[in-house]
């Protein structure tokens, strides 16, 4: 029921005026990705984003020395949805007077997705989650033996306890990619703007690898304040989009949007030992 209601409250957001868009604004810029507000000084930008320097189980991290196990596999039920992409460049404060949790959940940042169909579920841990919204960074904020992948998509989930599992897959350069295309052709230029296209439906299925073995962690949100609390899985395979996808990419967005690589401290790294293959759902 109230996965209902944050729904709703989403929908709010989005028929609100531009202008309401723009207010929070300032508020958003004061953390970004480059110089005096970049990565290396949120913990010092206000007290409200100190977890960002003194949390022991931030995001991203670097995937080595995992412990190969058993994992259940993740099940994975998206169902297409109209499009709705918008534009709040790395602003979180915008949506703070809808609701403290709101606000406590996954900020959007850059050009996010929202994904509106309540039936769009994974299920991991043995819970359900509920599909919210998926935005793309690069390069990516996850490495594996310090490699990066020139891309990484975020899959943004939450429970019935407001409780966040993130899915992250891995996008290197290969074939020209027909859905990350739809959502270059949708993603809005300005800050502040979104999109609509009841037209044209995306099916987030058509992002995830066929090989379904993951990495599995505890981390954070990889964006201030660094909320811990988050259930990571990180996809094995990448997924392919071509070389000028990334580079129209990487030209809406105007800069690197990668938190750098975080202490793992005590933590382990799980990884599936068996090849899990997508099951190709019909509606
Ligand atoms: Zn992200």
């Amino acid at each position: 029921m109230r996965a209902v209601l944050l729904m709703v409250l989403w929908m709010i957001a989005l028929v609100l005026p531009a202008e309401w868009l723009h207010a929070g604004e300032s508020e958003g810029s004061r953390w970004g990705y480059e110089g005096s507000v970049g990565p290396l000084h949120w913990g010092s930008i206000g007290p409200e984003f100190s977890l960002c320097d003194k949390g022991m189980a931030q995001s991203p991290i670097d995937l080595l020395r995992t412990y190969k196990v058993d994992l259940a596999r993740i099940e994975f039920s998206y169902k297409d949805s109209p499009f709705h992409v918008i534009n709040n460049g790395h602003t979180l404060e915008e949506l703070e007077p809808l609701s403290e949790q709101v606000a406590s959940r996954y900020p959007r940042h850059g050009q996010t997705v929202l994904h509106f169909d309540k039936d769009s579920t994974i299920v991991f841990d043995e819970d359900l989650y509920l599909l919210e919204q998926f935005h793309f960074h690069s390069p990516s904020e996850h490495t594996v033996d310090q490699k990066h992948y020139p891309m990484e998509l975020h899959l943004v989930h939450h429970n019935e306890r407001h409780e966040a599992a993130v899915v992250a897959v891995f996008m290197e350069e290969g074939k020209h990619n027909p859905f990350f295309e739809t959502f270059l052709e949708h993603a809005p230029k300005k800050v502040g703007e979104f999109i609509e296209d009841h037209e044209r439906a995306i099916n987030p299925m058509n992002l995830l690898p066929k090989n379904l073995t993951y990495y599995r962690y505890f981390g954070s949100y990889t964006t201030p304040p660094c909320y811990e609390g988050v259930i990571w899985a990180i996809l094995h395979d990448p997924i392919e989009v071509s070389a000028e996808q990334i580079r129209k990419f990487r030209t809406l967005v105007g800069h690197d949007n990668a938190r750098p690589t975080q202490p793992r401290h005590k933590r382990f790294v799980l990884e599936s030992t068996y090849p899990t293959t997508k099951v190709e759902t019909k509606r």
